[in-house]
């Protein structure tokens, strides 16, 4: 018999065939649209044989590597990720309460939130969700334990595989995320009090109160300034100036409400740098601009890609790196002098704005920091599901206020994904710094200087080998700024 071994480059045309399509289906599926498990099973499969082939073959570039380890435990899990898919709609769900005529359910479940005044309403529901959760934890644990394995066949674990492509130690991630929870827990309970009557009408956030409730009415005041400006052309006018006039013309929109849309919007590189979707539905006004502009930011860091690059740099990116091109041009919506300059708001509007997304990026914080260091032990410490749930409530506790442990199995992206979270926080802290290093350089209206545009690009060019090793990543910085309000 003889076996040839294909090139790295051969082997990476080939993934781009078949993840395209794989990317084609899953986003057919989150916006709603009909789409094919049949396909996106065989498609996944395929991209079994080809990982085998490159884990056979080779070592280097680590991250080729260590993404078909990633493949291969995704096909291994698909059967149960849809298998919870379905079974969340219909067990997390409740005879008690309708939102459009139909039972609350897990999907509907923020939307119902963001509109019931009854503060006893949102208790009972959240109630009823946590005490109906543990029964599909077992699905839960088991498609991690299928990470857990599929990584160690190959001599590592979705916890060390994170690490390594974040270029982190487990120590220092730790007590970064540690220092973000403890540094901004003070400050919110101060500012959670000052808003409670506001957005709750009671006088103290509840157990029951989440981010996302919070998250859903804090800007209720500020829609007035916004219901009147259209986000994508907000986003349009300053990124066309900026240099990317042509990148603009190769992202789809899609705003159109279907039932089966995500509620949160999201972008996706179907090919890279030249197919490149954003997905949206309309909520309100102020936060229809923030995941347009996020979302916006991914899409520029896409279309950015040289198509002359191996697959492996242009679709293989580590997952702090993704969400920092989209941080960055959403937090323009909390510097003062884009607010006033670019979108026209009054110096007492644009207060009341940046008042606000630092009460939210302070909440975010506290909880992201509760998920995000109970998912690090829950690898290496293997935790059990009681294990993770009473720790999870031990940092909440910590951070903010105590809430139910089983809470995080209901979260949209804790026990979807092996670890994704920390890479949020990452971003935060290196946009921070990004965004201050660009004062210095261009000046206080950055985002009109094409120099400064064309550095954005470049970075965003580098996809897969974007440089980690060159940020400070001093979280003193960015929590400083978020803990900073006109009241106190
Ligand atoms: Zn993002």
């Amino acid at each position: 018999m003889c076996t040839t071994v294909r090139s790295i480059d051969d082997l990476g045309a080939e993934f781009e065939k078949y993840v395209t399509q794989l990317f084609e289906q899953r986003y057919n599926q989150t916006a709603g649209l009909p789409y094919d498990r049949n396909l996106m099973g065989s498609l996944s499969e395929t991209l079994v044989g080809l990982s085998s082939e490159f884990l056979n073959s080779y070592e280097e570039p680590r991250s080729f590597y260590l993404n078909s380890i990633y493949r291969i435990a995704e096909a291994r899990k698909l059967p149960l990720s849809n298998e919870i898919y379905d079974q969340r709609m219909t067990l997390i769900s409740t005879k008690k309460f309708q939102i459009h005529k139909k039972a609350v359910n897990w999907g509907s479940w923020r939307q119902f939130n963001a509109q019931s005044i009854n503060s006893k309403d949102r208790q009972l529901i959240f109630d009823e969700f946590v005490k109906k959760i543990p029964d599909l934890a077992p699905l839960i644990l088991k498609r991690f334990n299928i990470s857990r394995q599929v990584y160690s066949l190959y001599g590592s674990s979705p916890l060390e595989a994170f690490l390594e492509r974040e270029f982190l130690s487990y120590e220092k991630l730790y007590d970064l995320i540690l220092a973000l929870g403890d540094g901004a827990r003070k400050p919110f309970l101060q500012v959670a009090n000052h808003y409670a009557m506001e957005i709750l009408d009671k006088e103290t956030f509840e157990y029951f109160d989440d981010f996302y409730l919070a998250r859903a009415r804090i800007y209720s005041p500020l829609n007035t300034y916004f219901k009147k400006k259209d986000p994508i052309l907000a986003a349009k006018s300053f990124l066309s100036n900026w240099g990317f006039e042509n990148d603009l013309a190769q992202i789809e929109v899609d705003n159109e409400n279907r039932e089966n849309k995500s509620p949160s919007a999201f972008c996706f590189g179907v090919q890279i740098p030249n197919d490149v979707r954003v997905v949206y539905k309309h909520v309100s006004p102020f936060s229809d601009f923030t995941s347009v502009f996020h979302e916006f930011g991914h899409a520029i860091h896409a279309t950015s890609g040289n198509s002359e690059d191996p697959y492996w740099k242009r679709y293989i990116i580590p997952m702090s790196v993704a969400e920092t091109f989209s941080t960055f041009i959403e937090m323009l919506l909390q510097y003062p002098v884009f607010l006033q300059q670019e979108l026209g708001l009054s110096e007492e509007v644009t207060q009341e704005v940046i008042d606000r997304r630092h009460f939210i990026n302070l909440f975010f914080l506290v909880f992201y920091s509760a998920n995000s260091l109970m998912k690090l032990e829950f690898w290496k410490r293997e935790y059990t599901l009681e294990q993770a749930s009473t720790r999870f409530q031990e940092l909440t506790k910590r951070f903010f206020w105590e809430m139910p442990g089983d809470y995080w199995l209901l979260h949209h992206i804790m026990p979807d994904y092996d670890l994704y979270t920390p890479a949020y926080l990452l971003a935060s802290i290196r946009v921070k710094e990004w965004i201050n290093e660009m004062i210095d350089e261009y000046g206080d209206q950055f985002w009109k200087e094409k120099q400064a545009g064309a550095v954005f690009r470049d970075l965003a060019a580098m996809r897969g080998e974007f440089d980690l090793t060159v940020w400070d990543m001093d979280p003193k910085l960015y929590l400083e700024e978020q803990s900073a309000f006109s009241f106190l």
